[in-house]
């Protein structure tokens, strides 16, 4: 009867594909992409994994600032602490979960993509069914997510929040397995989309990746035993050694027993998403090997050499395009300088308050130097356009400052399409090049000259061919 459901749901179509127009969570508050999550996992009987787990939380902070949390078990239950807000916020005073004597952890900060940003949805989700208590963290997005909904619901199914990550515990509860590895190698094959679980049960810590890949997840190794995290910049906080990535596809679970990863799903094909390189990924983390400081450099001088230009000075808009504007540069023997300057304590929550603040938003976070830029020939490189309004409002800040030129470099391609893998990009309308030419952005933006990298060189920078990588915002073509 527990196998029938999972394969009625195969063959009943569940996890058949996806319609475009049933994803909810396509907005762009602040004309920046923003990541949907990041992860952590860690396995480490008689440590204090309160404390290693908010570390760890605080370097990822970068890929959400909505809501934070952290999961432990103490080997017979599971303890939850979770809420809205940064981890230093909602972890600033943690009595809830000091002094438990814990087993494993898992944490997550969540920027919401799916679901919206209720408080019910933050997570890890912990839920108590017949074999115990179970507790997981997502980063990433189901693309059948509403179809399988629909059908639980339709069969009873109540759920707490509106995420997709609730679903696989729906599904492991339901096919009723008591070993959780068993369990998520009937349920995982029904879901389509891009996730990096880290699941908690009372004696495991369990990472699961999707076959395509598309988000990372790397396996370490902390005081002799394992951690799990969406990058490695989280293992170099924590003083963690990095082992490798979790491959696509596979599954990783780690007890008392050691290690074991086993692939459970076949990966006919990798689909990294490179805006992990090119922008979501902290600098100081390596994916696939590859540090992404050094990748974003060669985006840069990769941009120099296809889109020079006659100027007197290059900057960056920080945090995430300062490499490359540096790589840019460098190719161009220009001077780079930090010629706008980011407040660093202006939250979203602030910005997103009300109308007026939110109309003011980009001086209130970026300002250019004056006295740098006046009279001078600029180029502003920057990592992406989505809907080209923070590009128009930085190019018309640099002309009020006194710039005589402003030439707009951006090293990744024109990005044309939504993402539907777990990162906020717009809807087709909203994005700037979905439907113009570049003079007719340079036009709207207001730049004396723009230049986007081509879809070729962000390959040969990445150095990874096409069939590895999810390009889908910039093609159009969705690998899953
Ligand atoms: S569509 Fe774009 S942002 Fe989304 S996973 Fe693919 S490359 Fe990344």
């Amino acid at each position: 009867m527990r196998v029938v459901f999972i394969m009625a749901l195969e063959t009943a179509g569940f996890g058949s594909g996806f319609s475009r127009n049933t994803q909810p969570y396509l907005r762009c508050a602040q004309d920046k992409i923003e990541e949907a999550c990041g992860v952590f996992g860690i396995y480490a009987p008689g440590e204090d994994l309160s404390r290693v787990s908010t570390y760890a939380l605080l370097a990822l902070q970068h890929r959400g600032q909505e809501s934070a949390g952290i999961a432990i078990s103490d080997g017979g239950s599971i303890h939850l602490k979770k809420g809205n807000g940064l981890v230093s916020e909602v972890f600033s005073h943690n009595p809830e979960l000091e002094g438990i004597p814990a087993v494993s952890a898992i944490g997550h900060v969540r920027y919401s993509t799916a679901g919206g940003g209720f408080t019910e949805n933050a997570q890890p989700l912990l839920i108590s069914y017949r074999h115990g208590q179970l507790a997981v963290a997502h980063n990433g997005n189901l693309v059948n997510a509403d179809e399988l909904r629909g059908r639980l619901e339709k069969e009873g199914s109540i759920f707490q929040t509106t995420t997709d990550s609730e679903l696989v515990m729906h599904l492991v509860a339901r096919c009723g397995y008591r070993d959780l590895r068993t369990s998520l190698e009937a349920v995982l094959p029904v879901l389509r989309g891009a996730y990096s679980f880290v699941f908690l049960t009372e004696d495991s810590l369990v990472g699961v990746r999707d076959p395509f890949g598309v988000r990372p997840l790397s396996l370490g190794s902390w005081n002799g035993y394992y951690v799990l995290a969406s990058e490695t910049c989280a293992f170099d906080t924590i003083g963690a050694e990095i082992i490798r990535d979790v491959n696509p596809g596979e599954m990783v679970v780690i007890n008392k027993n050691g290690l074991e990863g086993k692939q459970i799903l076949p990966s006919s094909r990798v689909a990294l998403c490179i805006f992990e390189y090119i922008y979501f990924s902290r600098p100081d983390s390596n994916i696939q090997g590859r540090n992404v400081h050094l990748v974003r450099k060669k985006l840069g001088r990769q941009l120099a050499r296809e889109q020079p230009v006659s100027a007197d000075i290059i900057t960056g808009v920080p945090d995430s395009s300062l490499a490359a504007a540096a790589g840019y540069a460098e190719e161009m023997g220009l001077p780079y300088e930090m010629g706008l300057i980011k407040n660093r304590y202006i939250g979203r929550t602030f910005i997103q308050s009300g109308q007026e603040i939110r109309s003011l938003g980009v001086q209130l976070k970026l300002n250019p130097v004056q006295k740098l830029v006046q009279g001078k020939r600029v180029v502003i490189v920057d990592d992406s356009i989505v809907r080209g309004t923070t590009s128009k409002k930085l190019v018309n800040m640099f002309f009020k400052a006194g710039a005589k030129e402003v030439h707009l470099r951006i090293s990744s391609s024109p990005v044309i399409a939504p993402c539907y893998y777990g990162i906020d990009i717009s809807t087709y309308e909203e994005l700037i090049a979905s439907k113009r030419e570049l003079e007719e952005i340079r036009r709207e933006i207001g730049a004396t000259s723009l230049g986007y990298l081509s879809r070729q060189g962000m390959l040969d920078s990445v150095e990874l061919p096409e069939e590895d990588l999810c390009l889908a915002c910039f093609s159009g073509k969705y690998p899953i």
